[in-house]
């Protein structure tokens, strides 16, 4: 008789976004003249840039024809698009990654997923509190995280490090020694951000420890502050403990193409094993590539005429965020993030839960965002609002709020 794994069972339900589909549905079934604005996707709404439509359309046709036609990748991505990367994300900054430290995968959730395979399962992981949830997830599902405690809403074995106004959002170095540190920023959801020096603390403290940190770099593109890293690589000593993921969704629209690439030095070592080789060892016995298709897609987004079409489409999503800042400065509310992020943080009203918060936004402003509280207990009285919508929905939606 076969089992399962039953630390599938120990996952806490997740009720967050099928609670507000059910309550978005409730009201508009109950209000159906009433216009509800979503601003709480997480998901890109632009179309994908024409130097990158070019791009598809031409190696559609390579397909076609025998002469042209590609089967399997190879195992850590085409050269094309690992290079362009390496020249691009890295050597630009004059950060000193080469093209084989980099693996070309269909997205950073499933890298940020699947890289826990290569560690132990008795290693301690920390995470930042509020988080996105596919950290501590997939750990679980790996047995590494103890047990649940339901009214904490918290993991006997995993290290949280609470990311509150009182610190700027920003995680301390923790108590206990971790083996594993999660790391985003920008951060989703709180949309704040650290600076080079406060990174250059963690990758000290992860060295010095012993630590691997797995840096998620998926908002990259929205940073306008110039003491903001853009990649772990620009600090130093970073080569010997950080894997970086990198994502080409929200920088360049690709949701639904699927594309992203993690990066693992080869100083990355435990003793004398690399962790390059492990994750070399992983991607070309379990992944058999992205599309090519897709990734002369990606190639595209770091040409002239693609990098200029991004400029544009990030920054038609920081007028966004720039509008919802200051709007809900104006009506009173206790707001960051949105200035190196699409996503804005805000506090509910004194007295207020996030879910309370919830429910007086959609039914006095037809408006629905996010519970802070579904990305952890630090998220409670906290509300996220997303810059991913259209301009005139987004400004509907923050003058309908003003209104209140
Ligand atoms: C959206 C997002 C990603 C991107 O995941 P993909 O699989 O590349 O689409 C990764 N990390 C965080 C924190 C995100 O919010």
């Amino acid at each position: 008789m076969f089992k399962i794994n039953e630390n599938y069972l120990k996952l806490p339900g997740s009720y967050l976004f099928s609670t507000i589909a059910k309550k978005v549905n409730e009201y508009s079934q109950a209000h159906p003249e009433k216009k509800i604005i979503r601003l709480g996707i997480g998901d890109v709404t632009q179309p994908l840039a024409p130097a990158i439509i070019e791009s598809l359309h031409t190696a559609v046709d390579e397909m076609g024809s025998a002469e042209s036609f590609r089967g399997y990748a190879p195992d850590l991505g085409y050269e094309f698009l690992r290079n362009a990367i390496a020249d691009n994300d890295y050597k630009a900054r004059g950060c000193d990654i080469a093209a084989d430290e980099i693996f070309v995968s269909d997205g950073a959730k499933c890298d940020s997923g699947n890289i826990q395979e290569i560690f132990a399962a008795d290693n301690r992981i920390a995470v930042c509190d509020p988080v996105y949830p596919v950290y501590v997830d997939t750990n679980v599902m790996a047995g590494r995280t103890g047990t649940y405690d339901g009214k904490l809403e918290t993991w006997s074995d995993v290290i949280y490090m609470p990311c509150l106004a009182e610190n700027d959002f920003a995680p301390e170095l923790p108590k206990e020694t971790p083996d594993i540190i999660y790391l985003c920023f920008p951060n989703n959801p709180t949309g704040s951000t650290i600076t080079r020096a406060q990174l250059q603390e963690w990758v000290d403290y992860a060295n010095r420890v012993g630590a691997v940190i797995i840096y998620d770099a998926a908002y990259e593109a929205y940073i306008s502050e110039a003491d903001v890293p853009h990649t772990i690589y620009e600090c130093e000593g970073a080569r010997a403990c950080a894997i970086e993921l990198r994502s080409f969704s929200k920088n360049a629209g690709f949701t639904g193409v699927r594309l992203g690439a993690a990066v693992v030095p080869k100083d990355l070592k435990c003793g004398d094993v690399t962790l390059h080789s492990l994750w070399a060892r992983r991607h070309g016995t379990k992944y058999n590539g992205a599309p090519y298709i897709v990734q002369r897609a990606g190639e595209a987004v770091y040409s002239q005429a693609g990098k200029a079409q991004l400029k544009e489409q990030i920054a038609y999503y920081m007028n966004n965020a720039k509008y919802i800042l200051n709007g809900l400065k104006e009506a009173g509310y206790t707001v960051s993030g949105g200035v190196n992020a699409p996503y804005i943080w805000l506090k509910a009203p004194e007295g207020m839960t996030s879910w309370e918060f919830f429910d007086y936004l959609l039914e006095n402003a037809g408006v629905v965002g996010t519970p802070g509280s579904g990305f952890g207990p630090s998220g409670e009285t906290y509300f996220r609002l997303t810059a991913f919508g259209s301009y005139e929905n987004t400004v509907a939606a923050v003058d309908r709020i003003k209104a209140l």
